[in-house]
């Protein structure tokens, strides 16, 4: 029988994942946190998911919180990707998400791969959910974030083993990334704890934010959609991208 307060969820070092183990730890589950490395250049992430999962073992030290890094190796093998997320001869596209540049950054099944790990950890820990921090945002040019992609994934969960039954969710699925920082600032999500930009610290960026990138950009833009302070150190100032529907200056 699964246990219905364990939770896996799969979390980068971004801030949704960070949100997404506090929104589960504060519900009293019990977690088993997943983060891969396939092949990201901003590998650097794993860094900072290692650094605010132990903030939250310490904060709910009354839960069990697991922690592994799976490498996935898939991303070596597409040495020639399109995706500039982990291909470094294609250069990361600057400004604010749009389609084209979005789409730079896709990894062929990169959530379904990720959501069959995970569900396979979930088995053997006899956990009822696996989650992922996807939201709406990432609609637009992501398939694997979408309903009918969660709604199939539990499909073929279902027809392949049979016993446990395991849910994939996706809580912040009809969450704007200003929603999803603002629930972080109720929760108290030690936010500089967590990292977003796709350089990854590469060309003496160090610890600080490229801010031109389109996740700097989508960083900088929902803490201040959200009202919420955002203590992050950006190299370049992402409010050069910005564009806030109903700014009197654009
Ligand atoms: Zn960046």
């Amino acid at each position: 029988m699964p246990i219905t307060n364990r939770a896996v969820l799969i979390v980068s070092g971004g801030m949704d994942s960070c949100v997404l183990a506090h929104y589960y730890a504060a519900a009293g589950f019990q977690l088993h946190l997943l983060s891969f490395d396939y092949g990201q250049k901003h590998v650097k992430e794993l860094t900072y998911a290692e650094r605010y999962i132990t903030d939250l073992r310490a904060r709910y030290s009354n839960l069990e919180i697991m922690h592994d890094t799976i490498d996935l190796p898939i991303a070596r093998l597409l040495a020639d990707s399109d995706s500039a997320l982990i291909n470094t001869n294609r250069q990361m596209p600057h400004g604010h998400y749009t389609d084209d540049s979005m789409k730079a950054t896709v990894v062929p099944y990169r959530n379904p791969n990720m959501l069959l790990q995970a569900a396979t950890v979930a088995w053997n820990d006899h956990a009822s959910v696996v989650a992922y921090a996807a939201h709406q945002g990432d609609y637009s040019q992501y398939p694997d974030c979408r309903k009918i992609f969660v709604d199939a994934f539990n499909t073929l969960l279902s027809v392949s083993m049979e016993g446990q039954q395991i849910e994939v969710e996706s809580p912040f699925m009809r969450f704007t990334k200003a929603q999803i920082a603002r629930l972080g600032a109720t929760l108290q999500v030690p936010f500089e704890l967590t990292w977003s930009c796709y350089e990854g610290g590469s060309d003496g960026l160090d610890d600080r934010h490229c801010g031109v990138c389109g996740t700097c950009v989508e960083r900088y833009e929902a803490f201040r959609v959200a009202g919420v302070p955002d203590p992050t150190a950006y190299a370049n100032d992402p409010e050069q991208y910005l564009h806030i529907p109903g700014r009197a200056d654009q």
